[in-house]
C-alpha cells in the first residue's frame, strides 16, 4: 500500500555541476563528465533506497534541463543559435534551441543512465521525459509553423526513445507536462493526443505528471496570481481519465488545488504530491501521513502513490535529502495508520 516515489529530478551535487539553477552548467567535459553524471546517478539511487522509497529514478543527473536533455540528442534542432523567447504563456523568459528542419532522433538519448540505474537497483525504475506539449513550449520553431504538427513530430520521436527505454528494463515511464497547466484547452484538445501517441504501443506502466513547475521565484510569483482555488486539472482530468496513459502525479500539499479534483481521475493510479518543492522547510512524516489521509477521500487506497508535488533539481542537496526521508517516513507511518 502507498508505494512512494518522486517527479522525477533531483539536485546536481556541486562537483557535478553549478547549484540551485534550472540550467546550471557542468563542472567536467568529456569523459571526466561522464564518469560524474554515473557517480551522481548511483549516489541517489542509494539514498533513494535509504529513505525506503519504491520506485526510484535516476535523478535526472544526466541531463542539464527536463527538456533540452532530449533535445540535445534531435537531428533539426539548432543549439548554436539559441533565442530568447517567453515560455508558459510569457510566465519567464529563457533562452533556447530553434527547430530549423525536420526533426529526426540522432540515436539512443538516455540508454547510458538508464542501464546504469538498472543495473544498480532492484526497486522499481521510473524514466522521466519531457511531454510533446511542453517540449514545444520549451522551443524557437522556425520550420513547422505549427504547434500541432510539430507536438506530433516530437511524441514520434519521443515514442522511439520510450520504446528504447522500455526494452532496456524501465518499468515506468514518465512524461512531463507542466504546459497542460498553462495552455489547459489545447491540452484537453491535442496535448493528450500527442501524450498517447508518445505513449503508443508501451507495455510497461506510463504515466504524465502535471504541476505548477520547479520552487523558482517565476513560479512562486505566477502562483500568487491564481487565486483562492487552483481549477487548472479540472479541464484537463476528464480527457487523461478516458486515455490510456496509467498514472497521473499532481501538486497537493500547500497548493490551492481543491482535492475533490483527484476524484476526475478515478480508474488511474494517482501520484498525489505530499512533499512541497516551493519550500526549503522539510515536512515531517506527520504531515504527509495527514496529506495522504485527506487524498484517501478522493483516491482509492490501492490506487495512491505518495510522490513530491514537482522535481527537486533547484533545491539544496541536503534539504532534498531530508524531504526524500519525510516521504519514506510519512508514508510508513500513512500504512500504519489507514491499513486494512
Ligand atoms: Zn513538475
Amino acid at each position: 500500500m502507498f508505494p512512494t516515489t518522486i517527479a522525477g529530478s533531483l539536485p546536481k551535487p556541486e562537483w557535478l555541476a553549478e547549484t540551485n539553477k534550472l540550467w546550471p552548467q557542468w563542472r567536467a567535459q568529456g569523459q571526466a563528465l561522464q564518469q560524474a553524471k554515473a557517480d551522481a546517478t548511483l549516489l541517489w539511487i542509494k539514498v533513494q533506497e535509504d529513505a525506503g522509497l519504491d520506485v526510484i529514478t535516476d535523478g535526472e543527473q544526466s541531463r542539464q534541463h527536463f527538456v533540452h536533455g532530449f533535445l540535445e540528442q534531435v537531428d533539426g534542432i539548432d543549439f548554436a543559435h539559441q533565442v530568447e523567447i517567453g515560455i508558459r504563456n510569457d510566465r519567464y523568459k529563457a533562452m533556447v534551441p530553434q527547430v530549423v528542419a525536420p526533426l529526426r532522433l540522432k540515436g539512443r538519448v538516455h540508454a547510458f543512465e538508464a542501464r546504469l540505474a538498472r543495473a544498480h537497483t532492484k526497486k522499481k525504475l521510473k524514466f522521466t521525459l519531457p511531454g510533446p506539449m511542453t517540449i514545444v513550449d520549451t522551443v524557437a520553431d522556425r520550420y513547422y509553423g505549427d504547434r500541432v504538427k510539430m507536438a506530433f513530430a516530437f511524441a514520434e520521436l519521443l515514442n522511439q526513445e520510450a520504446r528504447a527505454l522500455q526494452a532496456d528494463g524501465v518499468d515506468v515511464i514518465q512524461f512531463d507536462e507542466p504546459a497542460f497547466n498553462v495552455y489547459m484547452s489545447d491540452a484537453a484538445d491535442w496535448g493528450v493526443r500527442a501524450l498517447e501517441r508518445a505513449a503508443e504501443g508501451l507495455t510497461c506502466t506510463t504515466a504524465v505528471h502535471i504541476c505548477y513547475g520547479y520552487g523558482i521565484d517565476a513560479n512562486n510569483n505566477w502562483k500568487k496570481t491564481l487565486g483562492e482555488e487552483w481549477r487548472q486539472y479540472e479541464q484537463v482530468f476528464p480527457a487523461l481519465a478516458a486515455s490510456r496513459i496509467d498514472q497521473v502525479s499532481l501538486e497537493c500539499y500547500h497548493s490551492h488545488v481543491p482535492p475533490h479534483l483527484m476524484a476526475l481521475l478515478a480508474g488511474k493510479d494517482v501520484m498525489v504530491g505530499v512533499i512541497d518543492v516551493a519550500s526549503p522547510e522539510v515536512e515531517t512524516p506527520e504531515q504527509v501521513a495527514e496529506t495522504i489521509g485527506r487524498a484517501l477521500q478522493f483516491v482509492a487506497r490501492d490506487r495512491l502513490f505518495p510522490c513530491t508535488n514537482c522535481g527537486l533539481a533547484p533545491m539544496d542537496r541536503g534539504i532534498a535529502l531530508r524531504k526524500l526521508e519525510a516521504l519514506g517516513k510519512g508514508a510508513a507511518l500513512a500504512r500504519e495508520r489507514y491499513g486494512a
